[in-house]
């Protein structure tokens, strides 16, 4: 459950009314609610209770440094998928020894920051990044903890770009060419294997496919057991669904409830790496609305915020419910919301049945807490919009609006231009 409810006609994030933050700061901005992350950390980690386990929080769906620090309070561990998200976490007062590192993409400067943060575990996505992590670790003089993360091959049955779990995506190693790898691993003297991994994909609303992976992932630790390689952690990603829409997904319980059982009395400690599940719908993105244009038979409803800022619709046609910040009398129209940006694919609804929005209403764009502002960017030279985190009654920017001087302040035009 979060906390943006009405109360009469007003929308409310815990005890303040949206509309207020919105007169004091402008928009757009993101809102976050900080019970919600609390509560929806605390519900996903209690659900794991009965096992050892430690939650991984995925860093790349919200990475705010206060939305860190809240989940650092409450014994996070983090998902990093880059050396700038380790520097986030330590900054937010994570433990180091519960940071897990995914990502196919690890630079050396990155795994020699890893390595000297001393972070649980690199999650091993290639028999080349394994090979360098053996390099470094020994320039560095240090030993690397690595979980292999195999691809099982299973279909989690979610859009395309957020599945990652079969032979034909990028990530992990083919669990074929798995037991090979850790044959080498072991043989290397920089290298402690501790773990196993895998990830199949974001937004599934199904247990299924994650009963599925954890069944081929335990069955290949077996086969491991029975070469001599015994595991501490087996780490299974991330990937539960909200409701954006009409989803209906496990929560935390059932799924907790699916993956306990299968696991049955294996020895290893669980690493759970939620993301969406947690920050999704503890954050919305609040707008105002510009102009309003018909063409032909169409209603556009043209707001300030744009796919620079939220860019799940243009990326996945992904659906986020439209609300107003303050409810209005009188019929509805049909409508596309539209941001300001120069693009075709810049929208946040398409054909909504919405209040009939007049110029200086505002919006509230909801589920927004995950992938919203982590994947905003400056497209069209627009500043990136503020964060705002409500505590009861009280609220605190934790973000502030960049300014146009943030813009170009990296910028340099040589001398003799
Ligand atoms: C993105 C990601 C997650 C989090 O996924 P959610 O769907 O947000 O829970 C977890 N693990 C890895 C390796 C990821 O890339």
């Amino acid at each position: 459950m979060h906390e943006f409810k009405y109360k009469g006609d007003d929308l409310y994030c815990e005890d303040v009314p949206v509309q207020k933050i919105a007169c004091d700061t402008g928009t757009p901005f993101y809102l976050y609610s900080k019970k919600t992350l609390e509560n929806h950390f605390a519900a996903f980690d209690t659900a794991f209770s009965s096992v050892k386990h430690i939650t991984c929080y995925s860093v790349k769906a919200n990475s705010s440094l206060a939305v860190l620090k809240i989940f650092a309070s409450l014994g996070a561990g983090v998902d990093v998928v880059s050396g700038g998200e380790i520097f986030r976490a330590l900054r937010a007062g994570i433990s180091p020894g519960k940071i897990v590192y995914s990502g196919v993409g690890k630079s050396s400067t990155e795994i020699e920051y890893a390595l000297k943060s001393e972070i649980l575990m690199f999650n091993v996505e290639s028999s080349q990044e394994l090979d360098l992590i053996d390099c470094v670790a020994g320039k560095s003089g240090k030993k690397a903890r690595i979980a292999l993360r195999i691809n099982p091959d299973i279909d989690p049955k979610t859009h395309p770009y957020i599945s990652t779990g079969l032979n034909k995506n990028k990530f992990g190693v083919r669990i074929e060419d798995a037991l090979n790898e850790y044959k080498r691993a072991v043989q290397k003297k920089q290298i402690d294997v501790t773990g196993v991994a895998c990830h199949i994909g974001s937004q599934l609303t199904d247990v299924t496919p994650f009963v599925d992976a954890l069944r081929k992932v335990k069955e290949f630790t077996g086969e491991l057991s029975s070469h001599g390689i015994h595991l501490k952690y087996m780490d299974m990603g991330g990937g539960l669904g909200i409701t954006y829409g009409d989803e209906m997904p496990p929560d935390p319980s059932d799924y907790a409830g699916a993956i306990i059982k299968e696991l049955g009395n294996h020895g290893c400690t669980l690493i759970l790496e939620p993301g969406r599940v947690i920050a999704g719908n503890a954050g919305i993105l609040v707008s105002t609305v510009l102009y309003k244009k018909k063409s032909g038979a169409k209603n556009f409803i043209i707001v300030d915020a744009a796919m620079n800022d939220l860019v799940r619709p243009s990326l996945y046609e992904a659906y986020h419910e439209i609300k107003p910040v303050r409810k209005k009398q009188g019929p509805h129209i049909a409508a596309d919301i539209v941001g300001p940006i120069c693009e075709s694919g810049d929208f946040l609804a398409r054909q909504r049945d919405v209040p009939d929005f007049m110029p200086g209403d505002c919006i509230a764009v909801m589920s927004a807490g995950a992938y919203g502002f982590t994947m905003s960017s400056n497209y069209n030279s627009r500043p990136r919009v503020p964060e705002v985190l409500v505590d009861g009654q009280r609220y605190f920017v934790i973000r502030k609006r960049e300014t146009y001087d943030d813009l170009i302040s990296n910028e340099i035009i040589p001398e003799h231009i």
